[in-house]
Protein backbone atom coordinates (compact mmCIF):
# COMPACT_ATOMS: atom_id res chain seq x y z
CA UNK A 1 0.00 0.00 0.00
CA UNK A 2 1.07 3.64 -0.53
CA UNK A 3 0.62 6.12 2.56
CA UNK A 4 0.25 9.95 2.97
CA UNK A 5 0.91 12.29 5.28
CA UNK A 6 -0.84 15.14 6.12
CA UNK A 7 -1.98 17.60 8.72
CA UNK A 8 -1.42 14.81 11.69
CA UNK A 9 -2.31 12.28 9.77
CA UNK A 10 -1.91 9.15 7.84
CA UNK A 11 -4.70 8.02 4.79
CA UNK A 12 -3.95 5.51 1.66
CA UNK A 13 -2.24 7.73 -1.07
CA UNK A 14 -5.35 7.27 -3.07
CA UNK A 15 -7.68 9.13 -0.23
CA UNK A 16 -4.99 11.90 0.26
CA UNK A 17 -6.34 15.38 -1.77
CA UNK A 18 -4.89 18.73 -2.72
CA UNK A 19 -7.89 21.42 -2.41
CA UNK A 20 -7.87 23.19 -5.92
CA UNK A 21 -7.57 26.28 -3.97
CA UNK A 22 -3.98 25.59 -3.84
CA UNK A 23 -1.12 27.38 -5.80
CA UNK A 24 0.53 24.04 -6.56
CA UNK A 25 -2.89 22.99 -8.68
CA UNK A 26 -3.60 27.09 -9.50
CA UNK A 27 0.16 28.10 -10.53
CA UNK A 28 2.49 24.67 -10.02
CA UNK A 29 4.02 26.48 -7.12
CA UNK A 30 5.68 23.67 -5.18
CA UNK A 31 8.72 21.32 -4.29
CA UNK A 32 9.87 18.27 -3.56
CA UNK A 33 12.26 15.43 -2.31
CA UNK A 34 12.80 11.54 -3.11
CA UNK A 35 14.41 10.20 -0.12
CA UNK A 36 15.15 6.24 -0.54
CA UNK A 37 15.59 4.02 2.50
CA UNK A 38 18.34 1.10 2.32
CA UNK A 39 17.45 -1.74 5.07
CA UNK A 40 14.40 0.48 5.50
CA UNK A 41 16.81 3.55 6.73
CA UNK A 42 16.65 6.61 5.01
CA UNK A 43 19.58 7.61 2.84
CA UNK A 44 21.20 11.05 3.78
CA UNK A 45 17.64 12.64 5.30
CA UNK A 46 19.59 15.52 6.45
CA UNK A 47 21.19 16.76 3.55
CA UNK A 48 17.60 16.13 1.65
CA UNK A 49 15.18 17.76 4.14
CA UNK A 50 18.17 21.05 4.15
CA UNK A 51 17.48 21.19 0.07
CA UNK A 52 13.85 20.82 0.61
CA UNK A 53 13.89 24.02 2.72
CA UNK A 54 16.43 26.12 0.51
CA UNK A 55 14.16 25.04 -2.38
CA UNK A 56 11.31 26.08 -0.68
CA UNK A 57 13.03 29.57 0.08
CA UNK A 58 14.23 30.43 -3.09
CA UNK A 59 10.43 29.70 -4.24
CA UNK A 60 9.19 32.03 -1.73
CA UNK A 61 7.67 29.55 0.53
CA UNK A 62 7.67 29.77 4.53
CA UNK A 63 8.35 26.44 5.30
CA UNK A 64 10.90 26.28 7.87
CA UNK A 65 8.44 25.32 11.01
CA UNK A 66 6.54 22.07 8.72
CA UNK A 67 9.89 20.82 7.20
CA UNK A 68 11.16 20.75 11.31
CA UNK A 69 7.91 18.05 11.49
CA UNK A 70 9.68 16.04 8.53
CA UNK A 71 12.23 13.89 10.44
CA UNK A 72 9.33 12.88 13.07
CA UNK A 73 6.75 11.43 9.91
CA UNK A 74 9.43 9.84 8.61
CA UNK A 75 10.73 7.56 11.78
CA UNK A 76 6.22 6.87 12.16
CA UNK A 77 5.55 6.46 8.66
CA UNK A 78 8.48 3.68 8.55
CA UNK A 79 6.79 2.06 11.35
CA UNK A 80 3.31 1.91 10.29
CA UNK A 81 1.69 -1.67 9.90
CA UNK A 82 0.25 -1.04 6.41
CA UNK A 83 4.05 -0.57 4.54
CA UNK A 84 5.16 -4.50 3.46
CA UNK A 85 8.24 -5.10 3.92
CA UNK A 86 11.08 -4.08 1.88
CA UNK A 87 12.45 -0.57 0.53
CA UNK A 88 10.38 2.59 0.29
CA UNK A 89 11.16 5.77 -1.02
CA UNK A 90 9.75 8.82 0.74
CA UNK A 91 8.87 11.90 -0.64
CA UNK A 92 7.77 15.32 1.48
CA UNK A 93 5.98 17.97 -0.90
CA UNK A 94 5.38 21.46 -0.02
CA UNK A 95 3.30 23.15 -2.05
CA UNK A 96 2.25 26.79 -2.46
CA UNK A 97 -1.00 26.55 -0.22
CA UNK A 98 -4.25 28.86 -0.48
CA UNK A 99 -2.40 32.04 0.52
CA UNK A 100 -0.07 34.78 -1.70
CA UNK A 101 0.94 37.51 -0.28
CA UNK A 102 2.94 39.77 -2.79
CA UNK A 103 4.06 36.45 -4.22
CA UNK A 104 5.16 34.83 -1.67
CA UNK A 105 3.62 31.88 -0.14
CA UNK A 106 3.15 32.08 4.11
CA UNK A 107 0.97 29.17 4.62
CA UNK A 108 2.09 25.70 2.91
CA UNK A 109 0.92 22.29 2.98
CA UNK A 110 3.04 19.60 3.68
CA UNK A 111 2.26 16.38 2.29
CA UNK A 112 4.62 12.96 2.50
CA UNK A 113 4.34 10.21 0.34
CA UNK A 114 5.63 6.61 1.34
CA UNK A 115 5.75 3.85 -1.98
CA UNK A 116 8.00 1.23 -2.46
CA UNK A 117 11.05 1.54 -4.08
CA UNK A 118 10.87 1.18 -7.93
CA UNK A 119 14.15 0.90 -9.33
CA UNK A 120 15.37 0.92 -12.96
CA UNK A 121 15.84 -1.90 -15.13
CA UNK A 122 19.06 -3.18 -13.62
CA UNK A 123 19.65 -3.92 -17.67
CA UNK A 124 20.34 0.12 -17.91
CA UNK A 125 23.26 -0.24 -15.74
CA UNK A 126 24.65 -2.93 -17.86
CA UNK A 127 23.52 -0.93 -21.20
CA UNK A 128 23.86 2.20 -20.65
CA UNK A 129 20.92 4.89 -21.26
CA UNK A 130 19.96 7.65 -23.74
CA UNK A 131 19.54 11.03 -23.00
CA UNK A 132 17.99 13.75 -25.39
CA UNK A 133 20.27 16.97 -25.61
CA UNK A 134 17.84 20.29 -25.61
CA UNK A 135 18.25 23.17 -26.01
CA UNK A 136 17.17 25.20 -22.87
CA UNK A 137 18.33 25.84 -19.25
CA UNK A 138 16.27 24.29 -16.76
CA UNK A 139 14.58 27.06 -14.62
CA UNK A 140 15.67 28.34 -11.45
CA UNK A 141 17.80 25.21 -11.22
CA UNK A 142 18.63 25.60 -7.35
CA UNK A 143 14.96 25.19 -6.89
CA UNK A 144 13.73 20.86 -7.04
CA UNK A 145 10.55 22.26 -8.35
CA UNK A 146 7.23 19.42 -8.88
CA UNK A 147 7.54 21.03 -12.45
CA UNK A 148 9.49 18.80 -14.57
CA UNK A 149 6.67 20.03 -18.36
CA UNK A 150 10.62 21.42 -19.67
CA UNK A 151 11.90 18.05 -19.64
CA UNK A 152 9.06 16.11 -20.25
CA UNK A 153 7.82 17.82 -23.04
CA UNK A 154 11.15 17.23 -25.54
CA UNK A 155 11.02 13.62 -24.72
CA UNK A 156 7.73 12.94 -25.24
CA UNK A 157 6.33 9.37 -26.15
CA UNK A 158 10.20 8.23 -26.80
CA UNK A 159 10.51 5.36 -25.13
CA UNK A 160 14.10 4.97 -26.42
CA UNK A 161 14.92 8.19 -24.40
CA UNK A 162 15.48 7.96 -20.52
CA UNK A 163 15.43 12.01 -19.82
CA UNK A 164 15.88 14.97 -21.48
CA UNK A 165 19.84 16.35 -20.77
CA UNK A 166 20.00 20.43 -21.36
CA UNK A 167 22.18 21.64 -22.78
CA UNK A 168 21.83 25.87 -23.17
CA UNK A 169 23.72 26.71 -25.62
CA UNK A 170 26.07 23.97 -25.98
CA UNK A 171 26.81 24.00 -22.44
CA UNK A 172 25.85 20.92 -20.30
CA UNK A 173 24.02 21.40 -16.78
CA UNK A 174 22.13 18.22 -16.18
CA UNK A 175 19.07 15.86 -17.15
CA UNK A 176 15.87 16.06 -16.21
CA UNK A 177 15.90 14.66 -13.01
CA UNK A 178 20.05 13.51 -12.53
CA UNK A 179 23.08 15.52 -12.45
CA UNK A 180 25.39 14.50 -15.06
CA UNK A 181 29.25 13.65 -15.13
CA UNK A 182 31.29 14.17 -18.32
CA UNK A 183 34.93 11.73 -18.42
CA UNK A 184 37.04 13.54 -20.87
CA UNK A 185 40.95 13.96 -21.40
CA UNK A 186 41.34 12.13 -18.12
CA UNK A 187 39.15 14.19 -16.19
CA UNK A 188 35.37 13.47 -14.47
CA UNK A 189 33.56 17.62 -15.69
CA UNK A 190 30.40 18.18 -14.18
CA UNK A 191 28.26 21.18 -13.60
CA UNK A 192 28.82 23.68 -11.04
CA UNK A 193 26.06 24.14 -8.64
CA UNK A 194 23.82 27.47 -9.41
CA UNK A 195 23.63 26.08 -12.98
CA UNK A 196 22.38 22.90 -11.06
CA UNK A 197 20.44 21.43 -8.39
CA UNK A 198 23.11 20.69 -5.94
CA UNK A 199 22.44 16.75 -6.25
CA UNK A 200 23.07 14.60 -3.11
CA UNK A 201 24.55 12.15 -5.09
CA UNK A 202 26.41 14.59 -7.39
CA UNK A 203 28.40 15.55 -4.08
CA UNK A 204 28.63 12.43 -2.56
CA UNK A 205 30.67 11.02 -5.84
CA UNK A 206 32.31 14.23 -6.49
CA UNK A 207 33.42 13.71 -2.63
CA UNK A 208 34.78 10.06 -3.52
CA UNK A 209 36.17 10.75 -7.48
CA UNK A 210 38.41 13.82 -5.44
CA UNK A 211 39.24 10.91 -2.34
CA UNK A 212 40.37 8.15 -5.11
CA UNK A 213 42.59 10.57 -6.84
CA UNK A 214 40.47 11.33 -9.88
CA UNK A 215 40.88 15.06 -11.39
CA UNK A 216 37.85 17.02 -10.88
CA UNK A 217 36.47 20.05 -12.79
CA UNK A 218 33.25 21.85 -11.96
CA UNK A 219 32.45 23.08 -15.00
CA UNK A 220 29.60 23.03 -17.47
CA UNK A 221 31.00 20.23 -19.91
CA UNK A 222 30.49 21.13 -23.54
CA UNK A 223 28.44 19.39 -26.87
CA UNK A 224 31.51 19.68 -28.55
CA UNK A 225 33.10 17.30 -26.01
CA UNK A 226 31.26 14.41 -26.37
CA UNK A 227 32.60 13.11 -29.48
CA UNK A 228 36.16 12.23 -27.83
CA UNK A 229 34.55 11.36 -24.49
CA UNK A 230 35.50 8.14 -22.93
CA UNK A 231 32.31 7.71 -20.64
CA UNK A 232 29.27 9.37 -19.17
CA UNK A 233 26.57 8.65 -16.44
CA UNK A 234 23.80 10.49 -14.53
CA UNK A 235 23.93 10.36 -10.72
CA UNK A 236 20.71 10.58 -8.34
CA UNK A 237 19.52 9.12 -5.07
CA UNK A 238 17.39 6.18 -7.18
CA UNK A 239 19.31 5.69 -10.07
CA UNK A 240 23.00 6.09 -7.90
CA UNK A 241 25.22 6.04 -10.89
CA UNK A 242 23.88 4.72 -14.21
CA UNK A 243 26.24 5.20 -17.19
CA UNK A 244 24.85 7.18 -20.31
CA UNK A 245 25.99 5.40 -24.00
CA UNK A 246 24.26 7.50 -26.54
CA UNK A 247 23.49 11.39 -26.14
CA UNK A 248 21.17 12.20 -29.04
CA UNK A 249 22.40 10.28 -32.30
CA UNK A 250 25.81 10.54 -30.87
CA UNK A 251 27.68 7.41 -29.14
CA UNK A 252 29.65 7.77 -26.42
CA UNK A 253 32.75 6.11 -25.62
CA UNK A 254 32.60 2.71 -26.91
CA UNK A 255 29.26 2.33 -26.80
CA UNK A 256 29.35 0.41 -23.16
CA UNK A 257 29.35 2.06 -19.37
CA UNK A 258 32.65 2.48 -18.72
CA UNK A 259 35.92 1.31 -16.10
CA UNK A 260 35.32 5.15 -14.21
CA UNK A 261 31.38 4.49 -13.86
CA UNK A 262 31.73 1.34 -12.93
CA UNK A 263 34.20 2.07 -10.44
CA UNK A 264 32.82 4.98 -8.93
CA UNK A 265 29.06 3.17 -8.61
CA UNK A 266 30.95 0.75 -6.63
CA UNK A 267 32.79 3.05 -4.52
CA UNK A 268 29.15 5.08 -4.18
CA UNK A 269 27.50 1.46 -2.61
CA UNK A 270 30.32 1.37 -0.27
CA UNK A 271 29.71 4.46 0.83
CA UNK A 272 25.90 4.29 1.82
CA UNK A 273 25.82 2.82 5.15
CA UNK A 274 27.53 6.32 6.19
CA UNK A 275 25.02 8.26 5.40
CA UNK A 276 22.11 6.30 6.72
CA UNK A 277 19.55 8.19 9.06
C1 LIG B 1 16.42 15.28 -7.99
C2 LIG B 1 17.26 15.88 -9.07
C3 LIG B 1 18.65 15.60 -9.17
C4 LIG B 1 19.34 14.54 -8.34
O1 LIG B 1 19.43 14.86 -7.01
P1 LIG B 1 19.80 13.75 -5.92
O2 LIG B 1 19.82 14.54 -4.65
O3 LIG B 1 21.14 13.19 -6.24
O4 LIG B 1 18.73 12.70 -5.95
C5 LIG B 1 19.39 16.30 -10.13
N1 LIG B 1 18.81 17.21 -10.95
C6 LIG B 1 17.48 17.48 -10.89
C7 LIG B 1 16.91 18.46 -11.83
C8 LIG B 1 16.67 16.82 -9.95
O5 LIG B 1 15.35 17.08 -9.91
Amino acid sequence: MMLCYHDGQFTPLEKAYVPLSDYAIQRGIGVFESIRTYDRRPFAPGPHLERLLRSAEQAGIEAREIISQIPAVFREGLGRPELQGGEIIMKPYVTGGDVMVNKRFPNPRLYVLFEPLELPDPGLYQTGITLEPVNMERPFPLIKSINYMFGYIPVAGRGDVFESLFCPDGEITEASSSNFFLCVDGKLVTAPVGRVLPGITRGIVLHLAREAGFKVEERCPKVTELDRADEAFITGSIKEVLGVTRIGGRRIGNGRPGPVTQHLHRLYRASIHKWLG
